[in-house]
């Protein structure tokens, strides 16, 4: 998973390994010839890039992706402990990891408090001694960990009873199989559910959460098609009070932010409700676009938390940063299949393994 930054980490990797090279074996600085150092002494100019004064590169050469560390720059990294990064350096590293992430799907909204926070970490010097690669990513990891939110028990904290959870998103997102999945996980924590099918608009919906329900033996409320939703969460709801049941899992029909009436039915089921908590499931493979689809959910109704479906089948990654850097809530999980068990708690351990 999450290969595409795996590359990066390498790509950079290699940038520093020419870096390390060139401190490591510093340039011998030759005496002056007799005649020259008869002239005029000037003074001093510090520069900042190895690049020679009087020398304007050839025009045919094509620019080098990495300059060489300034003299400053290589003096400090010969007597620490590590190497420095010149300035035009840290520009390279940025330019090549804005490319990469925006490849994998991070959204721009996010790119400039990513790569900023990276850069800083990488101007405090990268250890000599260390594996390259592997700082590399464990500072970028360190950034996004940073800025990522974490709550993994939001969930399952949850004093209401029944819990009511409301899922949205868009048609064939994942709204369906994630509340199977996350009816099995309420199960196998002892604890009670009952599945209201509330996407009373998608062909075949009802029949596919009947057969999950069927199969992991919990009660679900359902109607006709073309039926009043809210109705249905309504009798869920009340069916889960009547036997005590801790969660009430709400299955909506799939809507584009861009459809009113649509909109306007969930805004209902909201009012009426009254849901503890509205989870927006997201596709991996949703891109860049999904902040701007999510920004309309968030404005009308709310979003409390994200679960990420499909991530089997993308493995790029920048969907679940975006909207949880973007949005400052918690992704819940990530969906990692087709089955009932595929579902992983989105924490630094399982991230930190999604880019090895
Ligand atoms: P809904 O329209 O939002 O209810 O979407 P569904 O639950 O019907 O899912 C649409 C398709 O995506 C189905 O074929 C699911 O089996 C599939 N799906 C859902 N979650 C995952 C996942 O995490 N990984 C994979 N590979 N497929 C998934």
């Amino acid at each position: 998973m999450f290969k595409l930054l795996k590359s990066a980490f390498s790509k950079v990797a290699d940038v520093l390994k020419s870096k390390k090279e060139s401190i490591e074996k510093p340039e011998v600085i030759k005496a002056p010839p007799l005649e020259e150092s008869k002239q005029e002494i000037k003074p001093k100019v510090e520069i900042e890039e190895s690049v020679p004064i009087n020398k304007a590169p050839p025009i045919h050469k094509e620019k080098e992706i990495v300059s060489a560390p300034s003299f400053k720059t290589k003096l400090k990294s010969l007597f620490s402990e590590k190497i420095y990064l010149s300035e035009n350096d840290l520009k390279d590293i940025k330019e090549k990891f804005e490319i990469v992430l925006l490849q994998s799907d991070f959204s721009v909204e996010i790119l400039d408090s990513i790569l900023d926070n990276f850069i800083a970490k990488l101007k405090s010097g990268i250890e000599k001694k260390k594996n390259m690669d592997a700082e590399i990513k464990e500072k970028f990891l360190e950034t996004l960990f940073e800025l990522v939110t974490l709550d993994k028990n939001i969930l399952f904290s949850t004093q209401s009873k029944p819990a009511k959870i409301l899922f949205v998103g868009p048609n064939g997102c994942g709204k369906t199989t994630t509340i199977a999945k996350l009816a099995r996980m309420i199960i196998d924590n002892k604890k009670s559910v009952v599945m209201a099918a509330g996407d009373t608009f998608r062909a075949a919906s009802i029949e596919q959460l009947k057969e999950h329900a069927n199969n992991l033996k919990v009660p679900i409320i359902a109607g006709n098609y073309g039926s009043d939703p809210t109705s249905i969460a309504f009798d869920a709801v009340t069916f889960a009070k009547n036997k005590n049941i801790d969660y009430v899992l709400i299955d909506t029909a799939g809507r584009q932010e861009t459809n009113p009436s649509l909109m306007n039915e969930l805004k209902k089921m909201k009012r009426v409700i009254n849901p503890d908590m509205v989870i927006y499931v997201a596709e991996s493979i949703a891109g860049q676009a999904v902040v701007n689809q999510v920004k309309e959910f968030e404005k009308e109704i709310g979003v409390n938390a994200f679960i990420i479906t499909k991530a089997d089948v993308d493995t790029k990654g920048g969907t679940a940063f975006s909207l949880n850097i973007y949005f400052k809530k918690p992704i819940l999980f990530l969906g990692t299949g087709q089955g009932y068990n595929d579902l992983v708690l989105f924490e630094k351990d399982n991230i930190g393994n999604l880019f090895e």
